[in-house]
């Protein structure tokens, strides 16, 4: 009872169960992610297998026990691997990890019933878990080309705690058929000096990552419209700050398209609130045809659109905003059988040597907006100084 083994294995399986009920609070709160099932299994699995340590004697016999524990030790790998899995998409490893687990399991039943080999019986779930871990590291690592600070830090402890799992796992195969007993007593030593830190602080970093899995969700959620899945408002003043620090630091030309949609209100006044949704939805997807990887598109009003053009001049811009005008004009929305004809106003502005800021663009691009509305609308038009600034010819015409 008062072994020192004794007290770590009970702290194991403390802090195991009080994880599994972590990550199964994380599943039930936060959106019911699979992977976060997966690891409250995986600290369930783990927290069996401690207990089951600590009640060897209640076993009908050690190698009845030692094959439990190892079972349990192997269901939590795989629920842990399963849940990175689950997390990252992987598509690099097998969906069913458990054939694997059960090949080990029964390479240990074999070296502890059948041919009994010490070394080969107590390195196969150390070495199991290092091979997993590597995985797990890389896993994490790879899974977006950007990874973020969360998963650096994470992918780092599973390397690294794969690392010592592989020390482990060999110091106990040096055993050796027999268990030679030098060895058992360094991989002992060794284990019980590094699993509680490796393991406790492995997971640590795994709910690390699931807060900042939660935080970019958020974020997500924060800056996108939930009807037509652009940009809102919020998320536009970010992507124009953004856009103009890289414009001035590049030396691009930056141009701004501001789009209304004609008589909206009618849409919702002669067919519903429901129309006027699907017509939001379709003009925003006729907005998107042709856009380019790098184009800021947002949903900044009620039926008001923006463009922000990274490396687009005034010409190409107009070109653009008249592209949209005619496609919106030609492509009427299909409503319940119904055909809904649908026009907008655009207004084009671009980034000059003198603006401070991308607001100012927007604001001259509202102006032009505005006077599209007010001569007729289902016209482009340009901020006047603008048309000043280029009078050579074309785009006095295309502003005329
Ligand atoms: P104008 O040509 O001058 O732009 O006229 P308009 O009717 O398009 O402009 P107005 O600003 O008077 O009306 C905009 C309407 O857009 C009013 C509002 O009910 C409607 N609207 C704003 N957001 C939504 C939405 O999310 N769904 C629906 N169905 N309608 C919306
Ligand atoms: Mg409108
Ligand atoms: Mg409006």
């Amino acid at each position: 009872m008062t072994s020192p083994v004794f007290y770590i294995l009970v702290a194991l399986a403390g802090m195991s169960a009080m994880l599994s009920v972590i990550f199964f609070m994380a599943w039930l709160t936060l959106g019911r992610k699979p992977y976060a099932m997966s690891w409250a299994l995986a600290f369930l699995a783990a927290t069996v297998q401690w207990i089951f340590n600590l009640s060897a004697p209640l076993f009908p016999s050690p190698e009845v026990f030692w094959i439990a524990v190892n079972a349990m030790a192997l269901v939590l790998i795989t629920l842990g691997l399963r849940g990175h899995c689950q997390r990252t998409n992987c598509r690099h490893l097998p969906k069913n990890l458990w054939p694997y687990s059960a090949a080990v399991l029964a390479v240990i039943a074999w070296a502890t019933v059948i041919d009994p080999h010490v070394g080969v019986r107590t390195a196969m779930v150390p070495l199991y878990a290092a091979v997993t871990l590597f995985l797990t590291g890389v896993m994490i690592y790879r899974h977006r080309e950007e990874p973020r600070l969360a998963e650096i830090a994470a992918a780092i402890t599973m390397v690294t705690f794969g690392g010592v799992q592989l020390i482990a796992g060999s110091m106990a195969f040096m055993q050796g058929a027999g268990g030679d007993q030098a060895f058992r007593e360094l991989y002992m030593h060794f284990n019980f000096l590094t699993l509680p830190a490796g393991y406790t602080g492995m997971a640590m970093f795994v709910i690390f990552m699931l807060a900042s899995d939660l935080s970019e969700e958020m974020k997500t959620i924060a800056v996108r419209d939930q009807l037509t899945g652009l940009l809102n408002r919020r998320g536009f003043n970010e992507q124009s700050a953004k856009t103009y620090s890289l414009a001035r630091r590049r030396n691009l030309p930056v141009a701004v398209i501001l789009a209304d949609i004609d008589k909206f209100k009618r849409i919702n006044d002669e067919h519903g609130h429901e129309a006027g949704d699907q017509a939001l939805k379709h003009f925003s997807r006729l907005m998107q045809v042709s856009r380019r990887h790098e184009d800021v598109l947002a949903r900044v009003g009620g039926e008001e659109f923006a463009f922000i053009l990274p490396g687009t001049g005034l010409e190409d811009a107009i070109k653009i905003a008249g592209m949209l005008r005619s496609r919106v004009e030609i492509a009427p929305l299909t409503y319940k059988g119904k055909t809904l004809a649908m026009t907008a106003s655009f207004g084009v502005a671009t980034l000059s040597e003198s603006d401070t800021c991308m607001t100012e663009v927007i604001v001259r691009a509202d102006t032009a907006l505005y006077r599209s509305k007010r001569d007729g609308r289902n016209r482009v038009e340009l901020e006047s100084s603008q048309i000043l600034d280029t009078r050579n010819g074309s785009l006095r015409a295309a502003s005329a």
